[in-house]
């Protein structure tokens, strides 16, 4: 289903999904004046506590999502888990932005790294397996070290498993399951395996795409992992200008390719020889993006409301140097010289109960001269 003019003031923007992303765009759809539904199984969320509405019901239960996609005008999503099954369906009653298609893509790692080897952009070596049989094929062809992951399903190192020596291959097939591995209904492969990278750093790239097809690109970002888990989003990155470029590059065509209207997120490990090679997307507002919220003339999620809107994209600028640093857990009863300090922007998610990994908040401390 098309729409062709701007949404206007008091349009619903129905959101699949109630985390800390579709707060934020809960959020930043409220300041253009919108009013947001979030669809999620889960009632304790993060995000309808600053939506509009809310329905809790399954991703499958097409009853409700009928229900939901009469009560809004734009359907977009906040996580890419949800069933592209359920995009599909609600695109035969609204529009949806990103389509599913770029969901499809997204959240199957197999299918991620052909579509970047049909446009050009360089993934670590891969093989698609489905046995043991497989893997150690895999294995040889590809050698030691190299990282085992589930297809579809894995966040932050879950579902994953390095293989140090081929004596690690038995134990890291069990590990994702492999026991009970098949490949899924449409045919796609249960797992890749991939060649380690040893990088010199890793940065993502995000840009909006908006409905005329013109792309914004935020500054490419450099972050840091503890534990699988994202820990800081620096920028600048301390890359080269040339590969600043090619990582921006890369995005923008991806999106494009992907006829996307929304928010494309593209990770990407930097080798020491200064190339990029993309390890994965996301077609959502995304954790590395959350400095743009402070730092930036627009931020990731108005100008993914605006894409989203049908309204026209800005020139994101950035005018500061930025840190920003998640608060995992615990971290988050540690804030005190942080909300006495004019240059921390500290962001909470309201979520009750900090329990160990999972993500509090986040805190933007900015600094200048911008470099
Ligand atoms: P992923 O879930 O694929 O984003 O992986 C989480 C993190 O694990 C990445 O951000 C990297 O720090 C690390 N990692 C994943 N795949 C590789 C790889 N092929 N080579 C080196 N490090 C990796």
């Amino acid at each position: 289903m098309a729409a062709s003019k701007p949404l206007a003031p008091g349009a619903t923007i129905g959101i699949l999904g109630g985390g800390q992303l579709g707060r934020m765009l809960a959020l930043a759809a409220a300041q253009f004046g919108y009013r947001t539904h979030i669809f999620c199984p889960e009632a304790a969320n993060p995000a309808s506590l600053v939506a509009t509405e809310a329905t809790f019901a399954d991703y499958t239960d097409e009853k409700a999502l009928a229900a939901f996609a009469a009560a809004v005008d734009v359907v977009t999503y906040e996580f890419e888990n949800v069933p592209a099954a359920t995009a599909l369906f609600l695109e035969k009653h609204k529009v949806v932005r990103p389509s599913w298609r770029a969901l499809e893509i997204a959240q199957d790692r197999a299918k991620e790294k052909t579509f970047f080897a049909e446009i050009g952009v360089a993934t670590p070596p891969w093989r698609a397996v489905n046995t043991e049989a497989e893997l150690r094929a895999a294995v040889a062809d590809i050698g030691c070290p190299a990282v085992l992951k589930t297809a579809r399903l894995g966040y932050d190192g879950k579902g994953q498993a390095k293989i140090k020596s081929p004596d690690d291959i038995a134990a890291a097939w069990a590990s994702i399951g492999g026991a009970k591995a098949k490949t899924h209904i449409d045919g796609g492969a249960f797992a890749v395996l991939e060649g380690f990278v040893d990088f010199a750093c890793e940065v993502s790239v995000i840009v909006a795409r908006g409905v005329d097809g013109a792309v914004q690109a935020f500054d490419p970002t450099e972050n840091v992992h503890t534990n699988h888990i994202l820990d800081t989003s620096t920028v600048p990155a301390r890359i080269k200008p040339g590969t600043l470029l090619k990582a921006i590059t890369a995005t923008g065509l991806a999106a494009t390719r992907l006829d996307l209207v929304g928010l494309l997120a593209v990770e990407y490990f930097v080798t020491r020889a200064g190339d990029i090679m993309a390890n994965e997307m996301a077609p959502r507002p995304h954790n590395s993006g959350h400095w743009t919220m402070d730092a930036c003339q627009t931020d990731q999620f108005q100008q993914m409301v605006r894409a989203v809107c049908g309204l026209p994209l800005v020139d994101p600028a950035r005018f500061a140097n930025v840190t920003m640093k998640n608060l995992i857990g615990d971290d988050v009863n540690d804030l005190a010289a942080d909300m006495a300090n004019a240059n921390s922007h500290v962001h909470l998610y309201g979520k009750a109960e900090a329990r160990a990994g999972r993500k509090m908040g986040h805190i933007n401390r900015l600094s200048w001269p911008k470099t």
